[in-house]
This record gives structure tokens, C-alpha cells and sequence, in this order.
């Protein structure tokens, strides 16, 4: 595997691939991340691999963005382990990791940000403002840079993808962007790097999230289409995790709807006690399709 430690590496190695006939590039997967892989991300790089064949190029990134996170949250305490996640993705048989060792590489006499108007009013937006600010400015780095004919990112960050998909469509960004399902472990917690920070005591409060999920699709396949009677008892159902938002909103606008008459979206975060002492916030959601 390649590893990139700088833009002018990430850069250099693009414009090689471009050398020789245009029919004869290789294709170029990119899966960015921030690391402490588990099978999600694992599932997105085989998806990578499906996509541009065995001729093709796999490439993803590793990089704890700090600019997503906001003042008080766990940009420290956020699980790193490069040399176990290099070696995962060499199974995973991907090409090409640009991980930039320093925040700086990525940032150094930056002044330009990107953001996407609107849909990051909602849900993670409200209670984590900027944070899809600094998702954006680095997706569209990390663009720029590897130049994908197709990115991949997972359903888990449900708004995430919306919003990426707006910002490449409205930049014209080449390639294409690609959502995936979310990959549970068998008892139904979404898998997420924050996971690692969990003692098994909290992991069984932070089963709630998808056991609030599963009780509002028992209700929803039951025949209630109203919001409020699908979400009523949510924060006990979450509790003693606790609820940051349970919300219904509209699959694609993502604004809150009181009853589902087209697809919509459960979205669900909330806060569970940490091994260190605080609390991690996690996230889950599921589409419920009339
Ligand atoms: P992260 O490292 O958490 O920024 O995640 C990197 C990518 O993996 C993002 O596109 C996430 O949406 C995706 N991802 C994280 N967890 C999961 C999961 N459980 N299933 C599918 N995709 C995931």
C-alpha cells in the first residue's frame, strides 16, 4: 500500500495515475474517514474495490479533522490507531492511504470554507453548528486532491451524505458520490469508531438507539403515520442515555414532518456514559418508506 503523508505526495501520486491514455486510467475509489476502522468502513473499501475492479485504484483517507469539531467535544479523546487501521485496510487489499500525520498539512494559510445552506439546520446541525461546515471544507479538500470518480460515505452519517451530495452537485465536483447502508454488529448497534469508547455496560445503554429505531418501525409497520405517536416515549426508551434529539423528518429536505405520507427518516443521537468518565454521543437512523 502507498501511503501519502502531504498534499504535494497526494498530488503528485494523482497526476502520475492521469499519465498515459485516457481509456487506460485506472478508476479511483476514495473512502474518506478518520480512522479506528471497524467493518462499516471495511464494507465501504470492498464497495470501493467492486466499483472500479481489480484494475482500479482504492484509495482512502485517514484524518481526524479537527475543524468538525466543536469546543468541548471529544477531538482528543476521539480513538486513533493508524498502524492497526493500515493494517486492515492492506487486507481489504486498498491501494493507497493518504493520511496526513498533522493537522496543519491539511490547513496551513487556509482561508476558504465550504458550506451547504440549509440542510444542516436539522439534526446534527442544531446541536453541533459548524461541525458540517468543517465535513464539507475537507471533503471538498480531499477531493481536489485524489480527484475520486467515485467517493463513498456511509448512511450511518445519513445528513452527512445529504449534504455531500448537494455540495457535488453544486460544485461540480467530478466522480460521483455513493451511499451505503449502515453495517450493524448482530444485536443491532451501528458500528462507529466512538464504539471503542464504550465499557460494556455503557455498550448496553447505547443498544437503545437501535432498539428505539426497531420500536418505531414495530409501530410504523403497525400502521401509525403520525410523528408525535411514533416518537412518543422516546427519551425513556433512550434513557439513561441521554436524548440529544428523536426526530421524523423528510428523507430529502430533511425538515420535521408530522406525518409520513413519503419516505422518511428516524434520526436519533444521544449521549451514553464513556470508559474515561464523560459521555460520547452517538448516532443511528433508519428510513421508514410508506
Ligand atoms: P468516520 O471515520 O466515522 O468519519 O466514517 C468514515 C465513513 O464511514 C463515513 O462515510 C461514515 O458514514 C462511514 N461509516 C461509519 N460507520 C459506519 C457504519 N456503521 N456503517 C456504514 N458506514 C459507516
Amino acid at each position: 500500500m502507498i501511503i501519502l503523508r502531504t498534499r504535494s505526495e497526494a498530488l503528485a501520486w494523482r497526476a502520475e495515475l492521469d499519465r498515459g491514455r485516457f481509456e487506460d486510467r485506472p478508476r479511483v475509489a476514495l473512502v474518506p474517514t478518520m480512522g479506528s476502522f471497524h467493518e462499516g468502513h471495511l464494507d465501504l473499501m470492498r464497495e470501493g474495490r467492486r466499483r472500479v475492479g481489480e484494475d482500479g485504484v482504492v484509495a482512502i483517507s485517514i484524518f481526524v479533522n479537527p475543524t468538525q469539531f466543536g469546543p468541548g467535544e471529544d477531538l482528543d479523546q476521539y480513538p486513533r490507531d493508524e498502524a492497526g487501521d493500515l493494517a486492515k485496510a492492506g487486507r481489504a487489499e486498498v491501494d493507497v492511504a493518504f493520511c496526513p500525520t498533522d493537522p496543519n498539512e491539511m490547513y496551513a494559510g487556509s482561508r476558504t470554507w465550504v458550506e451547504v445552506e440549509g440542510l444542516d439546520q436539522y439534526l446534527c446541525g442544531r446541536s453541533r453548528p459548524d461541525h458540517f461546515r468543517g465535513v464539507c471544507t475537507v471533503v471538498t479538500k480531499l477531493w481536489g486532491l485524489l480527484r475520486p470518480d467515485v467517493g463513498i460515505f456511509g448512511e450511518k452519517d445519513y445528513q452527512q451524505l445529504a449534504i455531500l451530495r448537494r455540495l457535488h452537485a453544486d460544485l461540480n465536483l467530478c466522480g460521483e458520490v455513493l451511499g451505503m447502508p449502515i453495517t450493524r454488529e448482530a444485536d443491532g448497534l451501528a458500528m462507529s469508531s466512538r464504539n471503542a469508547n464504550l465499557d460494556p455496560a455503557a455498550r448496553d445503554v447505547a443498544l437503545n438507539l437501535s432498539r428505539l429505531l426497531a420500536e418505531l418501525r414495530r409501530r410504523f409497520v403497525g400502521g401509525e403515520r403520525r410523528a408525535s405517536a411514533l416518537l412518543e416515549g422516546a427519551a425513556a426508551i433512550l434513557a439513561p442515555a441521554r436524548i440529544d434529539y428523536a426526530e421524523l423528518v423528510d428523507a430529502d429536505a430533511l425538515s420535521p414532518i408530522e406525518v409520513i405520507e413519503r419516505p422518511a427518516l428516524a434520526a436519533v443521537a444521544a449521549f451514553v456514559p464513556s470508559r474515561a468518565g464523560g459521555e460520547v454521543r452517538l448516532i443511528d437512523n433508519t428510513v421508514l418508506r410508506p
